[in-house]
């Protein structure tokens, strides 16, 4: 299936991508010039969308396909906007490729695949629990034939600089919990849209990087700018953040392997009572519970990528898998901080701002608690039931 793509992928990241990431970790003009000389590089090589069918502009192949890749392409953390599949773009193709219709893939999909531009996903509020969006409040009323959307919304990651973003708002205030909120395309420069860069530890919050407060003061788009069915938020939602939260989990396991791999380097160089690091039974313990670890987060990755590849929403096992690869990524990533000591701590390995961007993989796309509580509830119901529980 994947016919050499993970060893092409690979010697890309090798011969670009690991030389630049100082440069581009700088997020200045001159990093946004190296990025679009790797796009440009990426492209030609065909190593393009690798999360879209060709139909949608992609060069993808599936889940399972992607993941395979993934482990090569997360290592870095630039490298999925180098290959264009970057969140929350990513998500956002999928959905516009399952949902859209013809005119909104010709005005929203194909730039985005073709990266001339990109995108933002603005739900979660300020005012309101992200892990229990039922009570979002920016609304969005229909008056003639456009939408009129007011609202507050916060970490709309990458809306700075974007083109366009999918804003989640309530059309029907009195449908049932699940059926009041729909999902409308609004272009970036509309009038009444004002973005303002939130930041959060480890980034300078730059273009992609960023994650916004975005107001929403009577902004007007056309009511054909909605997507999918009137009430179909939530349901849209689903189709995005399952798969959205295991393209991120396909990545960590790229950070929590080359972690992994400078931990092992270090522990064999650096020497300290008599001998190296690695003759430490506390080092080797470390080393292989992260081995243990991390080809269990592979294995179960891979699970749940072939169940949604024969179609499967994979509800529990997505919630499985992203508590768990979030725990697990800043075990592995924090042993390997450790065992490099004062070192770990600069800027001379990549570790310390994998150990910050890992910490927000807890919270994004659902909090460690609330995939727990999805996992455990789905358990006992069927428990509750007089059956039991076991994966198939
Ligand atoms: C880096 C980053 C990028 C993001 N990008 C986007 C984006 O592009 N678009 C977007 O719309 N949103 C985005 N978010 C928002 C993210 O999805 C929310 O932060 C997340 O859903 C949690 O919502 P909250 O921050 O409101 O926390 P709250 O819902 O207020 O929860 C706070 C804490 O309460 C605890 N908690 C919640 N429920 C339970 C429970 N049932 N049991 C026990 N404890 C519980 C958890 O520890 C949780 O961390 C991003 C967030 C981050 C950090």
């Amino acid at each position: 299936m994947l016919n050499g793509m993970r060893e092409r992928y690979r010697e890309f990241m090798e011969e670009h991508v690991y030389a630049a990431e100082p440069a581009l970790a700088r997020e200045d003009e001159a990093a946004d010039e190296v990025m679009r000389d790797l796009r440009t590089r990426a492209k030609a090589e065909g190593l393009w969308a690798p999360h879209l069918p060709p139909e949608a502009g992609g060069s993808g192949e599936g889940f399972l396909y992607y993941a395979d890749l993934n482990e090569e392409i997360g290592r870095s953390l630039w490298a999925q906007l180098v290959f264009n599949c970057q969140a929350p773009d990513a998500g956002n193709g999928e959905i516009l490729h399952l949902f859209g219709t013809d005119d909104q893939k010709e005005q929203f999909l194909k730039p985005l695949v073709e990266g001339e531009t990109r995108s933002f996903f603005s739900m979660t509020e300020p005012e309101v629990s992200g892990s229990d969006p039922t009570g979002l409040k920016t609304r969005a009323v229909l008056e003639g034939d456009e939408w009129v959307i007011d609202g507050h919304k916060w970490f709309s990651s990458g809306a700075e600089g974007s083109g366009f973003g999918i804003v989640m708002a309530v059309t029907d205030p009195d449908a049932q919990p699940h059926r009041r909120m729909s999902q409308i395309l609004v272009p970036s420069d509309t009038a009444g849209v004002e973005i303002e860069p939130v930041h959060i530890s480890g980034h300078h919050g730059r273009g992609w990087t960023t994650h916004c407060d975005v107001t929403y003061t009577g902004v007007r788009v056309p009511a054909a700018n909605l997507l999918g069915e009137r009430g179909d938020g939530f349901r849209i939602a689903q189709k995005r953040l399952g798969p959205g939260r295991i393209h991120h989990v396909m990545r960590w396991l790229g950070q929590m392997q080359r972690a992994f791999e400078l931990l092992c380097t270090y522990s064999l160089q650096r020497e300290a009572f008599g001998g190296p690091l690695a003759e430490k039974q506390t080092i080797q313990n470390w080393i292989a519970d992260s081995a243990a670890e991390i080809q269990a987060c592979r294995l179960m990755t891979l699970d749940a990528a072939h169940k949604i590849d024969q179609g499967s929403e994979a509800r529990v096992e997505i919630s499985l898998i992203k508590f768990y690869a979030a725990r697990v990524l800043n075990e592995v990533i924090d042993r390997a901080v450790q065992v490099h000591g004062g070192l770990g701590l600069t800027d001379r390995t990549p570790l310390y701002g994998m150990l910050t961007a890992a910490r927000a993989g807890r919270i994004y796309d659902g909090p460690d608690e609330v995939h727990r509580m999805v996992v455990s509830r789905r358990i006992l119901k069927d428990f509750a039931a007089g059956g039991t529980w076991r994966f198939s």
